[in-house]
């Protein structure tokens, strides 16, 4: 049995074997999967570290240029043999995948910790979501069913009739961050393959592992070859080569707004579903019941250090409410610090952005109600009064732990705050008041709107998704293979009419 130990809390079980061997400093070597093959790639090694000790846990094949090419031409004849696979084959490599994760989830969870240094419960709740995200491809794969069009609604198309049919699109490259490197990797990598498309798959290269050993898992529950690629390279190299490759349909990615729009710049005509970064106002109304409100808006800001898209990143509290609101709110940080929730960031620019926020704030006259301190990639709680508007932490996506609360004094002024962003992802609104949920609801500028939670996309039962620099398109179950297929179609004319359904002689 293969024993690779990363932290001393991971053991790769033989499953994994094939997918790396040892180098002479003793670190587990990963391969990349192209064309079916684990192969090493020519752009030399990446080396990842973990966050919590710093320490150097595993190296990586790192992709050339030339190699990002190459992945994709590989996934372009993958396509052919995916393509032709039934939605019952297809299905059934999902419910093995399932089988074979749930059989390894402790090595997914540790490698998690390992690279990501996410506490156990976060790691364990991610791959639950995966696995449970692998079983419920048969709720969704209706969606991939066509239409019939009887053409009875005007002259020219009596007689005929159209199917709709809905295709894959080719190859779908999947670009993923390192927050959630398991899940939503796997939640592009799923619909896609469902689809009937073939992938390339490229995760963030810090946290590249899980995906590596995801890929491990769909290949051996029968994924045809050369059907799931995934190559590991920085995105500042072979980002551009990938994405405007011809061989690539489309583009998934989840990331920032500012990789996106390279994005856009450089992919051409191709369809994109774009996933990027928010600053979610939560609003909390005079009339909200204070203690919920407080629970949620510090769960919602400070779950995984705040590094979500989907993370509470402005509190707006009305005036009259807001004293009695922050002493809950203090209260409620104390009980999560002391719970252990909170855990390191990814790197020391994550952690010098969140120094530079809070401190600019402080310059600008917010009040700091808990100061946080930072030890190496370990951040504890910030909490900010009164940030002024001034303040670049209004503004910016603070992917860190840092409570940023703005006050205002009615609601069509915090309706204009949350609205002057540049961010459409998510927004939240505390209010026992039915008709100021929907007032939010229909007036706010997100792509959804929570009313008394905070916002969490889950595994997208509920769909989500930007608008404005946050992003396009949606993701969720069944949503997310619309957009992966398309629709085509095809018209039968039986009659002998013309354009104007006057017959032939
Ligand atoms: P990032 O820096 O934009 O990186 C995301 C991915 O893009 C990584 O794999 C990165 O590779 C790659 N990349 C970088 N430059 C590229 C280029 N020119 N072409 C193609 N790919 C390129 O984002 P991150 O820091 O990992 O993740 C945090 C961001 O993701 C936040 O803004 C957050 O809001 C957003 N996010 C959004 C959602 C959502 O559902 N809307 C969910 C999660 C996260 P390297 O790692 O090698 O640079």
């Amino acid at each position: 049995m293969a024993m690779v130990e990363l932290e001393k809390r991971v053991v790769l079980d033989q499953f994994f074997e094939e997918i790396f061997y040892f180098k002479e400093e003793g670190l587990p070597f990963f391969k990349s999967l192209v064309g079916g093959e684990w192969v090493e790639l020519n752009g030399g090694e990446l080396t990842v570290s973990s966050p919590l000790t710093g320490d150097a846990i595993a190296k990586v094949s790192k992709a050339s240029q030339e190699d990002a090419r190459m992945a994709a031409a590989n996934a372009k004849k993958g396509f052919e043999s995916i393509k032709e696979t039934s939605i019952e084959e297809r299905l059934g490599i999902m419910g093995r995948a399932a089988e074979f994760l749930a059989q390894r989830r402790d090595d997914f969870v540790g490698v998690l910790m390992a690279e990501s240094g996410k506490s156990l419960k976060e790691a364990e709740g991610e791959v639950r979501n995966t696995i449970e995200r692998l079983k419920l491809c048969a709720s969704e794969i209706n969606e991939m069913g066509g239409k019939f069009i009887q053409g009875v609604s005007s002259k020219p198309i009596y007689g005929k009739f159209a199917m709709v049919i809905r295709e894959p699109l080719g190859v779908v490259l999947a670009v993923t961050p390192f927050n959630y490197p398991l899940f939503i990797s796997a939640n592009k990598v799923i619909p896609a393959l469902l689809a009937g498309n073939a992938v390339v798959a490229k995760p963030s290269s810090g946290t590249p592992l899980s995906l590596l050993l995801f890929a491990r898992i769909m290949e051996k529950a029968g994924l045809p070859r050369g059907a799931l690629n995934v190559i590991v390279g920085e995105g500042s190299e072979v980002g551009d080569a990938l994405v405007s490759s011809d061989d690539i349909d489309m583009i998934s990615f989840t990331g920032s707004s500012k990789t996106g729009m390279r994005i856009v710049e450089m992919a051409g005509i191709k369809k994109l579903q774009l996933e990027l970064g928010g600053k979610t106002p939560a609003i909390v109304l005079e009339d909200a019941d204070l203690e919920m409100a407080a629970e949620k808006c510090v769960e919602g800001a400070l779950k995984n250090s705040g590094q979500r898209c989907d993370a509470i990143s402005r509190i707006l509290v009305q005036e009259s409410v807001a004293e009695a609101f922050l002493k809950k709110v203090v209260r409620e940080v104390g009980w999560m610090s002391e719970g252990g929730g909170i855990g390191p960031l990814v790197n020391e620019e994550a952690v010098e952005k969140v120094k530079r926020l809070v401190k600019d704030a402080v310059v600008k006259n917010a009040e700091v109600v808990i100061a946080g301190a930072c030890e190496g990639l370990m951040c504890s709680p910030t909490v900010l009064d009164k940030v002024p508007l001034t303040a670049d932490i209004a503004w910016e996506e603070t992917f860190g732990p840092v409570l940023t609360i703005i006050r205002f004094k009615d609601f069509d002024e915090a309706i204009r705050i949350a609205n002057s962003s540049s961010y459409g992802l998510d927004a939240s609104v505390f209010t026992s008041s039915l008709d100021k949920a929907w007032k939010a609801a229909k007036e706010l500028e997100n792509g959804a709107v929570t009313i008394n939670d905070y916002p969490s996309h889950g595994i997208g039962i509920f769909p989500y998704g930007g608008i404005k620099d946050s992003g396009m398109g949606r993701e969720g179950l069944g949503y997310t293979l619309r957009e992966m297929s398309r629709e085509k179609t095809i018209v039968f004319n039986f009659t002998k009419t013309d354009g104007r359904g006057e017959k032939w002689t």
